[in-house]
C-alpha cells in the first residue's frame, strides 16, 4: 500500500500521518511534531474516511443542482446585496479546519475585492485573546515558542490547558521529557482536575478567572525579591513600572490559592531559569482572556525569559490551521502576513500588491458581532465554510434563529446534514481531509502540507476553488484565475516577501523555491531562528510592552459557573471523529461533572440526569460525580448537536459574554441553574 505524507486535521499539534486509501494511519516518524506519536483521535482516522453522510453535490434548496447554476446564484445574491445595501451586508464566517490557501483566497475575495473586512472564523472561539495579547505586548501575533522548548524547560506551567486531552501529542512529549529528566517540574493551574493534572507535580486549583490575580502576584513577587532581569527591562521592554505599580494593587488571594501554595509556586518559578508557561482556551475563553494572556506576558518579559531555548510564553491553538488562518489575515480585524488594517500604510501596499479596487478600511465583525448583526437583519447574505456555528458559538439557539433571519445562507461543508446547513439556501459539496491539498501551519508555525490520497467524492470541489469560482462570477477572474493551491500557496509566500519593509518577519521567501507537491515540514521565519532572541520586537521602537492589567470585578456568583470543552476522544461538533466507533466508546453521551456534595446537595445520584439552566435555554445531561470540579462549578463537553442530542447541546447555554479586546466567547465561566431532571 502506498502511504502518502500529511498532517491530521484535529489539534493545533500538527501532527505528520502517513495514510492510506484502505484507511491505513501510521505517525510519520519524520515528522517535526511528533516524530511517529499520534494520539487516539489521530490514530482513528482511517475509521472516518468513508462516504456515508456526505454532500456529494451542490443544492439549492433541497434539490440538486449543478455547480455552474449554484455558483452563479451565489455570486448572483452577494452581488446584489453588495449593489443595494452596501459591502458590509455580506459576510463570511470561515473555520480552523481551512487549509491557508482556502483563507487566503477567501480574505483576498472579502477584505480586496468585495470592500468589507467581515470575514472572520471560530478560531475566534479558540485563540483570539492570544492574537490580541500578542499584538498588545509585542507588536505582531507572533507566537515565540516551539515544542523543542517543552523538552528543554527546567518549569513548565500550564495554565487553563488540559493538553492530555488537547494536544496528547505535546503532552506526550512532555511526559517523556520529565520521565528522562526527573528534575523537570511541571505546574498545572485549572479550576478543574483534568488529565493533565497528573502529569504536574502541582496541581494549583484557582478560582475561575482568578489567572490574574495569580499572575500578578507573580510579576510583585518578582519585583520584591529584586529577581527582575533590569537590564532586559530598561533595553528591550517600556511599561515595566505602571505594569508592576498596577498588579501590586491586586491580592493574590483573590486566585483561591492558599498563601502557602501562592509562595511555592512564586519562589519555583523566580528560582529557574528556563521557565515555558504554556497556555490555551482556559486563559483565552474568557471575559478578560486578553488581560490573562498580557498578565503572563508581562512576567515573562519582566526577566526576559523569553527569545532562548527552553524559555517564553506558548499559546498553543487548538486547530489544524489557526495559526495558518493568522497568517494570512484570517480574521476580521487583520490583513495577511500580521499586517494592520487600520494601518493605511499596510492597507496600501497589500492593495498594491492585489491589484485590488478596494481594501476595507476598517475591522469588520466579529464571531459573535457577526451574528448578532445576521439577527438584526443587517446582513443579507452569508457564507458559512467548514464550521457548524449553530452548534458551536454560544447562545447557539439565538445564532440558529440569527442565521435563519438572513435572506441568503450559502454553507460548504463535507457533510449533507449539519445544524447549520439545514438552515442554507445552497449547500456546497467540499472536499474533505484526505481528498484536498493545501498547506497548514501548527502551534510552533511549523507549515506542512496536507495532501489528497483519496479522490474527490461526488462532485465535491475543494473551498479554495469554489471562493475563486465565484469570485470570478463577480467579475473578478484575473485576481482569482488560480489553477492550483500551489499557485495560491505561491502569491502569499509573494506577498510576505512583498511586505517585509515592514518588518514583520513573517518572511515566506525560504519557501519563494520551495517544490511544493514535496515541501518538507519547515518552520518560519527559518528552522535556526529564534523570535525575540536579539531582544527586538515589533512596536515601532523595537521595545515590547509590559501592560498594566486589573484583577476582573468578581461577578456575583449564586448558580453554578459551567465550564465547556472537549473531550479526550471527539473533535468539535464531532462530524468526523463521531464515525469513529472507537472513539464513541470513550464517553458516548452528554454529560456534566458535578462535585459530590453539590451533587448531595441536589439529591442527584450516580447515573441520574442534570438539567442545567440559563436564561438563554435548557439542557439536560448526565450527571458524572466527581471531584475533579471543584464546588459550585460544573464542566459538560461541547461535542453534540440537535441532530445528536437535542437535550445534550451546551452552547445553548451560554450567554454572547465576550473579551471586549479579542470579541471571544467567555466559554469557560458560564453561569446556570442546576438541578436533578424531573426534580419539582
Ligand atoms: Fe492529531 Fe492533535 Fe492527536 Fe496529533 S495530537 S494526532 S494533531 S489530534
Amino acid at each position: 500500500m502506498n502511504l502518502t505524507r500529511t498532517v491530521c486535521p484535529y489539534c493545533g499539534v500538527g501532527c505528520g500521518i502517513m495514510a492510506g486509501a484502505d484507511g491505513t494511519i501510521k505517525g510519520d516518524p519524520e515528522h517535526p511534531a511528533n516524530f511517529g506519536r499520534l494520539c487516539s483521535k489521530g490514530s482513528a482516522l482511517g475509521q472516518t474516511i468513508d462516504l456515508e453522510g456526505r454532500l456529494l453535490a451542490p443544492q439549492i434548496g433541497g434539490r440538486d443542482a449543478g455547480w455552474d447554476e449554484t455558483l452563479d446564484l451565489i455570486a448572483n445574491k452577494f452581488s446584489t446585496a453588495i449593489r443595494d445595501h452596501g459591502p458590509d451586508s455580506v459576510a463570511f464566517y470561515l473555520s480552523g479546519q481551512l487549509l491557508t490557501e482556502d483563507y487566503y483566497v477567501a480574505n483576498k475575495l472579502m477584505k480586496g475585492f468585495i470592500g468589507s473586512a467581515n470575514v472572520d472564523t471560530n478560531s475566534r472561539l479558540c485563540m483570539a485573546s492570544s492574537v490580541a495579547g500578542h499584538r498588545r505586548a509585542f507588536g505582531t501575533d507572533t507566537v515565540p515558542g516551539t515544542y523543542a522548548d517543552l523538552e528543554q524547560a527546567d518549569l513548565i506551567v500550564l495554565v487553563g490547558s488540559n493538553l492530555a486531552w488537547c494536544h496528547p501529542v505535546l503532552h506526550q512529549r512532555i511526559a517523556e521529557a520529565k520521565s528522562a529528566r526527573p528534575s523537570m517540574r511541571v505546574v498545572n493551574i485549572d479550576p478543574r482536575k483534568t488529565a493533565t493534572s497528573a502529569l504536574a507535580d502541582t496541581h494549583l486549583r484557582i478560582v475561575p478567572d482568578g489567572d490574574i490575580s495569580l499572575f500578578n502576584g507573580l510579576l510583585t513577587y518578582l519585583a520584591d525579591t529584586d529577581a527582575l532581569d533590569q537590564h532586559y527591562l530598561k533595553h528591550h521592554v517600556s511599561g515595566g513600572l505602571p505594569a508592576i505599580t498596577q498588579a501590586r494593587l491586586g491580592d493574590p488571594l483573590e486566585s483561591g490559592l492558599s498563601h502557602d501554595e501562592l509562595e511555592q509556586f512564586y519562589q519555583l518559578w523566580a528560582g529557574t531559569k528556563k521557565v515555558v508557561t504554556v497556555y490555551s482556551q482556559g486563559v483565552n475563553q474568557s471575559e478578560c482572556g486578553s488581560d490573562k494572556v498580557n498578565a503572563i506576558l508581562n512576567c515573562h518579559l519582566a526577566t526576559g525569559r523569553i527569545g532562548k531555548p527552553g524559555c517564553g510564553p506558548f499559546s498553543v491553538t487548538g486547530q489544524p490551521n489557526a495559526m495558518g488562518g493568522r497568517e494570512v489575515g484570517g480574521m476580521a480585524n487583520m490583513l495577511a502576513n500580521h499586517l494592520d488594517i487600520e494601518n493605511p500604510d499596510h492597507r496600501a501596499k497589500v492593495q498594491e500588491f492585489w491589484k485590488s479596487p478596494t481594501i476595507s478600511a476598517e475591522q469588520g465583525l466579529k464571531a459573535v458581532d457577526l451574528f448578532e448583526a445576521c439577527a438584526s437583519g443587517k446582513i443579507k447574505a452569508l457564507w458559512v465554510i467548514s464550521t457548524n456555528p449553530a452548534v458551536s458559538l454560544p447562545d447557539a439557539e439565538g445564532v440558529a434563529a440569527a442565521i435563519a433571519n438572513v435572506p441568503f445562507v450559502a454553507v460548504s461543508d463535507i457533510m449533507a446534514r449539519t445544524d447549520t446547513g439545514d438552515l442554507a439556501d445552497v449547500l456546497l459539496p467540499a472536499t474533505g481531509w484526505g481528498e484536498k491539498d493545501g498547506t497548514v501551519t501548527n502551534s510552533e508555525r511549523r507549515i506542512s502540507r496536507q495532501r489528497a490520497f483519496l479522490p474527490a467524492p461526488g462532485q465535491a470541489r475543494p473551498d479554495w476553488q469554489i471562493i475563486c469560482d465565484v469570485a470570478a462570477r463577480m467579475g473578478w477572474s484575473d485576481a482569482f484565475g488560480f489553477s492550483s493551491p500551489a499557485e495560491v500557496f505561491a502569491e502569499y509566500v509573494a506577498l510576505s516577501t512583498a511586505t517585509m519593509d515592514f518588518g514583520r518577519d513573517l518572511d515566506l521567501s525560504i519557501f519563494a523555491d520551495a517544490d511544493y507537491v514535496n515541501m518538507i515540514p519547515t518552520q518560519w521565519p527559518q528552522n535556526d531562528k529564534r523570535f525575540f532572541a536579539n531582544g527586538g520586537f515589533y512596536h515601532p521602537d523595537g521595545k515590547a510592552r509590559m501592560l498594566p492589567v486589573s484583577t476582573p470585578k468578581a461577578s456575583a456568583r449564586d448558580a453554578f459557573t459551567l465550564n465547556t470543552g472537549r473531550n479526550r476522544d471527539q473533535w468539535h461538533t464531532m462530524t468526523r471523529s463521531g464515525k469513529a466507533p472507537r472513539l464513541g466508546a470513550h464517553l458516548a453521551e452528554p454529560y456534566a461533572e458535578i462535585h459530590p456534595e453539590d451533587a448531595a446537595a441536589l439529591a442527584i445520584s450516580a447515573g441520574d440526569l442534570i438539567e442545567l439552566s440559563s436564561p438563554k435555554g435548557t439542557s439536560i445531561l448526565r450527571a458524572l460525580i466527581t471531584d475533579r470540579c471543584a464546588r459550585r462549578q460544573l464542566f459538560a463537553p461541547m461535542h453534540w448537536t440537535r441532530q445528536q442530542s437535542s437535550a445534550g447541546l451546551v452552547n445553548n447555554l451560554a450567554i454572547s459574554v465576550t473579551d471586549p479586546v479579542s470579541g471571544q466567547p467567555a466559554s469557560k465561566a458560564n453561569q446556570v441553574s442546576a438541578r436533578k431532571f424531573g426534580a419539582v
